[in-house]
């Protein structure tokens, strides 16, 4: 792969991070103690029972229970990219994990912290 495509897709990624830092920091805190992981905050229930207050702390589960998976495949994504960002460190950027061949640059144009190439992927 050559070095200016190479340096683009960087880039590419090191913004991507970033955005999907900035997304989870909305709805979920990074976990202290397993670096890369990150915990979806769940809602501070306060402490009366009156059936008003019920009512909205079923609303803050449900909300809880609807970004859990949003968060899982940000946080996936974002572990994609630091695996990539890795790999262009280390000079390993552009290699099917499956089958140790290229991954085709098209393909990484579009998907950046593709893992397989076209052929391993079906
Ligand atoms: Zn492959």
């Amino acid at each position: 792969m050559n070095k200016q495509l190479l340096a683009k897709i960087k880039e590419k990624l090191e913004k991507a991070k970033i955005s999907i830092e900035q997304e989870l920091k909305n709805f979920a805190e990074k976990d202290k103690k397993i670096k890369g992981d990150w915990d979806t905050k769940f809602p501070q229930f306060n402490g009366g029972a009156g059936s008003q207050q019920l009512e909205e702390s079923a609303d803050e589960v449900e909300e809880y229970v609807t970004r859990l998976p949003i968060e899982h495949s940000l946080e996936l994504r974002l572990k994609n990219i630091n695996l990539a960002l890795e790999k262009i460190k280390e000079g390993k950027y552009g290699k099917c994990e499956k089958c140790s061949g290229e991954i085709e640059e098209e393909r990484l144009k579009v998907y950046p912290d593709a893992k397989w190439c076209i052929k391993c992927q079906k």
